[in-house]
């Protein structure tokens, strides 16, 4: 028979969004009347820029006739695709990134997990606790883990509380660690980094020999001008840092898959002889290797994100979106609730109304006011006693659900 990997065995057996999707349908089953608002998964609702969707309707056209049909790509991406993320995402900020540092691929989410094949398996981990739940599975998958406890938190990661007590800003790990996920601004809190945080981190993975994955994700969220968009603005980040980026929440790709990893040519790792060796050329051969390269309708229209209606489209979405934050934020604030995040970020940070565990707060949520959101704890164990309420949603559906909270609190 053949052997599994069995460190699939290790994975806690509910992850969260299942688990929210098993009590809200067992809640419509038993009450089939009720108009349930989800404010839960970090999906987008609006539909793609109209810039976007002309370039590929052109770029579709264009495989249609032989004479500009075109077959693979170049694995890392077009060329027009990188010029344009290098110039309107680094080159515009100050930022030394160059085009062949950047690797066009299908998503964050895969590549925050692929990014582990080219490194050890005895590299000790630090994430922060509550995170992105990818960051850790991935890790469990990959064998770099013992067991998880009760909590959910697996033997071998160092967590790194992020909570009111310490404003959202991880403390610097008190071992020496070699990878370090940051994730700015943050899912699930929606709290950013100052350029002085960053450059603690930078700072700290330099005299540790450390690599930081960064994931931006939500960058175009940010509405702060003192936030950077970027590690790279940060001084030296280019010799610790791989940054991941995605068109999912800007520019509403998350049902068309467009995402671009950076790889500074500056970024080094050492085998186990001792001898240094190039991250990126690693990153480039499993790339190469693995996979086969973004559609080319779909390369147009991450481009077209760049045109100047595209920009101003998307600057729209992310108004539209950020409103939704604002009613969010200052509606739960009204009836005393205590919020955190939803300011550069898409997301509502909240602390469960009477020290609520947040499990107990969403079955609140849903029973008494057909809403829900995502509970803390799902992010890890310094999540518990928090909820977190997403801006992706219609105008009329956050304002029913503000309300809906209000009622519920007053
Ligand atoms: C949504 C999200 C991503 C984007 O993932 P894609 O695979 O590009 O859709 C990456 N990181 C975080 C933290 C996210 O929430």
């Amino acid at each position: 028979m053949a052997q599994i990997n069995d460190h699939y065995l290790k994975l806690k057996a509910g992850y969260l969004f299942p688990e929210i999707g098993r009590r809200v349908k067992k809640y419509c089953e038993t009450h089939p009347d009720a108009n349930v608002i989800r404010l839960g998964i970090g999906d987008v609702t609006e539909p793609l820029p109209p810039a976007i969707v002309q370039a590929m309707h052109a770029a579709v056209d264009e495989m249609a006739s032989r004479d500009t049909f075109r077959g693979y790509g170049p694995e890392q991406g077009y060329d027009f695709l990188r010029q344009a993320i290098v110039d309107n995402c680094f080159a515009n900020r100050g930022c030394q990134v160059d085009a062949d540092e950047v690797f066009v691929s299908d998503g964050s989410k895969c590549d925050t997990g692929n990014i582990l094949d080219i490194f050890g398996n005895n590299n000790v981990v630090a994430i922060t606790d509550p995170v992105y739940p990818v960051y850790v599975d991935t890790n469990v998958m990959a064998g770099r883990t013992g067991q998880a406890d009760e909590s959910g938190r697996y033997a071998g990661l160092v967590y790194l509380p992020v909570t009111a007590e310490n404003n959202f800003v991880p403390e610097l790990p008190a071992q020496k660690v070699d990878l370090i996920y940051l994730c700015y601004p943050n899912n699930p809190t929606g709290t950013v980094a100052t350029k002085e945080t960053l450059q603690k981190w930078v700072d700290y993975a330099k005299s540790h020999d450390a690599i930081i994955f960064f994931d931006a994700a939500y960058e175009s969220f940010i509405s702060n001008p003192e936030i950077p968009h970027s590690i790279y603005e940060v001084e030296g980040a280019k010799d610790v840092a791989i940054e991941f980026r995605s068109f999912s929440k800007n520019a509403g790709f998350t049902g068309t898959r467009c995402a671009f990893t950076v790889v500074p040519k500056t970024l080094q790792g050492k085998s186990a002889d001792g001898s240094h060796h190039s991250i990126h050329a690693l990153w480039n051969r499993r790339h190469c290797t693995k996979f086969n390269g973004v559609s080319y309708p779909i390369q147009r229209g991450a481009e077209a994100a760049y045109s100047p209606e595209g920009k101003s489209q998307i600057a729209e979405l992310i108004a539209f979106y950020m409103q939704n934050a604002t009613l969010l934020r200052d509606g739960l604030q009204k009836v005393g609730i205590q919020v955190y995040g939803g300011q550069d970020a898409p997301y509502v940070w909240l602390k469960t109304p009477n020290n609520l565990t947040s499990w107990a707060f969403f079955d609140h949520l849903l029973e008494s006011s057909h809403l829900v959101g995502t509970p803390g704890s799902g992010f890890g164990a310094a999540g518990e006693g928090y909820f977190r309420l997403s801006a992706f949603n219609s105008r009329a559906n956050v304002e029913e659900a503000v309300d809906r909270i209000q009622k519920l609190l007053t």
